[in-house]
């Protein structure tokens, strides 16, 4: 076949620059074709944070694992709807991978309490298994370069600008006594990298989902990789049942690209296509309320591989996060970790809470539709809190009140991005909230603040809720009193950081038909496909690390090189 590349891979998020750096250094001519003109997608935006059980860096953060104790968990968080080859090949292989990743300048570290986020479940841990991406210099990758990489969100700089990892995130929100130290080091670095800044204006030190995908650029680049960009994917080219290439749009002109051994589809779900949204996922659904970036994954690469007869699976599910609008911003934001914090409480249209506030995101957003389901109300639900609060904390766009006041904050904020009152009654009124409700909650909310028990929904009464608590804070650090006047509230709306149904694969990232077979010449990964961990999130890390797992797999696989299962035995067992 007349084919100029062995692989094709569409998208050039996480998955798919690790399909593509992989298949080169494993001796394959690959490309990547991007449909923005910014590389990196929603990975680029992203905490970067990588699940991986057993990993190398574990020994040094003082957290042990063991494989089949990392199986047994993820097994139970995907509740039969991911096979067991598939959790098995994860399990085994995200070490390998993110050795790999260290190998290649794409540096990880383990974080030692940040806890699996069903600490209930057998088999999770209480930190470690999440690693957080080491800061990366962007000198590496070339102030031009950087240019291209989509930036990261506004939710993770400090004053639009400098980057903080998510050590800094947790000491700085978490009011850790060297706050204050993290905060000015993280400035003063930036005010005297005058050199750099001569250049760009961005912040020269990368962090998070900006480090990963630095360094993944960089590393790609290395390889001479060549990357398309305003290239995206129309069709797939399919000759005597093998995929063969893709149909592609430049501009105005469509292109025919050919492969020697395959297309990888790494092009992101469906949370910006509002008809697949209301085709598959729970309603009310707005694409204007996912966190991800506008315009980039309508599901393209989702049909595309329909088309040529792939099985979807997992459609109805997403990666969930209460999200918010503030103007003038590109995207909504995520509401990670704000809603953790001692002295708020999340309630719906009648004053009632409804979930713990301090459980994991994805938790939230699906107690938001549980909760509309059942009663009504709760799209879109309303944080609550007071001037206290306030005065501490960071909060969606809102600085800490004691560094920027309230005189300080944009005029066209007020009643768009926050409401403010001097009385709750008088609060839950501009909120059409009932104010008996309300004021029964916060009740409620001051009397378990004194006991240190949330009898209601446990808020606290785990390690994972604790670590985004304020240690200051006793009995309870997520749980403080709400009575100090004037009170504020913020809409939340269930939004996401992506889908996470696609395309049904197996082991390999090999895409399969209703029928259970393999569509040659078409591997599938991130949420393009159909994820491996079910219905569930098992920690932080749980989108970006299979992405990329399966990525490196398929690469092996398409070289003539695939990944045996080590431990079949723990198939069909319990782990
Ligand atoms: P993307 O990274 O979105 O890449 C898909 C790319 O495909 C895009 O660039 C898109 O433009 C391109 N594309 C779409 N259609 C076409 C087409 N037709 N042709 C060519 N290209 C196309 N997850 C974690 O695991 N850990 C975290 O710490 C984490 N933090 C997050 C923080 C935030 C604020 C957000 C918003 C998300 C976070 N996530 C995190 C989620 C994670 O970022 C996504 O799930 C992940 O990036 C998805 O990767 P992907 O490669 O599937 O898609």
């Amino acid at each position: 076949m007349n084919a100029e590349y062995d692989l094709i891979v569409v998208g050039s998020g996480a998955g798919a620059l690790v399909a593509a750096i992989r298949a080169a250094e494993l001796g394959l001519k690959p490309v990547v074709i991007e449909k923005a003109e910014l590389v990196g997608g929603t990975s680029a935006t992203s905490g970067g944070g990588i699940w991986i059980p057993c990993n190398h860096d574990m020994p040094r953060a003082g957290v042990k694992d063991d494989l089949r104790t990392a199986f047994r968990y993820l097994k139970n968080c995907a509740k039969g709807l991911a096979s067991d080859e598939r959790v098995l090949a994860y399990v085994e292989t995200a070490k390998n991978m993110a050795r790999w990743l260290d190998s290649i300048g794409v540096k990880y570290r383990s974080m030692a309490r940040y806890a699996d986020y069903y600490p209930h479940i057998d088999g999770s841990l209480p930190g470690g298994r999440t690693m957080d991406p080491v800061d990366f210099n962007a000198r590496k990758l070339g102030h031009e370069a950087l240019e291209t990489l989509r930036p990261t969100c506004p939710g993770q700089l400090i004053f639009g600008r400098m980057q903080m990892n998510a050590f800094e995130a947790r000491t700085i929100l978490a009011r850790e006594r060297k706050a204050k130290l993290v905060i000015m080091w993280i400035m003063l670095r930036y005010m005297i990298d005058y050199p750099w800044r001569k250049k760009s204006n961005r912040d020269r030190r990368l962090c998070g989902g900006q480090a990963m995908m630095g360094s993944l650029y960089a590393a790609l680049r290395r390889r001479q990789v060549p990357l398309m960009r305003g290239t995206a994917l129309r069709s797939l080219l399919v000759e005597d049942g093998r995929v063969v290439g893709v149909v592609a749009q430049q501009g105005e002109r469509e292109i025919t690209l050919r492969a020697a051994k395959a297309v990888v589809l790494a092009a992101g779900g469906f949370e910006r296509n509002q008809q697949m949204r209301e085709q598959y996922l729970p309603q009310p659904t707005d694409q204007t309320w996912t966190a991800t970036p506008p315009e980039c994954n309508t599901g393209d690469a989702i049909r595309a591989g329909q088309a040529v007869g792939g099985a979807l699976h997992l459609m109805a599910h997403s990666w969930g996060a209460p999200t918010l609008f503030v103007p003038k911003e590109e995207k909504y934001r995520t509401l990670f970790i704000e809603r953790s914090l001692p002295g708020c409480l999340v309630v719906n249209a009648r004053g009632e809470r409804f979930v713990n506030e301090s459980c994991p995101y994805p938790e939230f957003q699906q107690a938001m539709y549980a909760e509309h389901e059942r009663m009504g109300g709760a799209i879109p639900a309303w944080i609550v809190f007071d001037a206290e609060f306030r005065r501490k904390y960071p909060i969606g766009p809102l600085a800490p009140g004691e560094a920027v006041p309230d005189s300080r904050l944009r005029k066209s904020w007020l009643n768009v991005v926050y409401w403010k009152d001097d009385t709750l009654a008088g609060l839950a009124a501009q909120i059409g909230v009932d104010a008996a409700g309300l004021a029964a909650s916060v009740a409620k909310m001051n009397d378990y603040a004194k006991s240190g028990v949330d009898a209601d929904y446990g808020r606290g009464g785990n390690v994972f809720d604790r670590y985004y608590g304020d240690d200051h804070v006793q009995p309870n650090p997520n749980l403080a009193p709400i009575g100090t006047a004037p009170f504020y509230a913020i809409r939340l709306w269930p939004g996401e950081i992506g889908t996470k149904g696609g395309l049904l694969t197996d082991i390999d990232a090999r895409v399969l038909d209703e029928q259970g077979r393999v569509i040659e010449g078409l591997y599938c990964v991130g949420n393009n496909s159909a994820s491996v961990m079910g219905p569930s999130y098992a920690g932080a890390g749980s989108t970006l690390g299979p992405a990329m797992t399966f990525a490196w797999r398929a690469a092996a696989h398409m070289a003539g090189q695939p990944i045996a299962l080590q431990h079949r035995e723990l198939l069909g067992t319990a782990g």
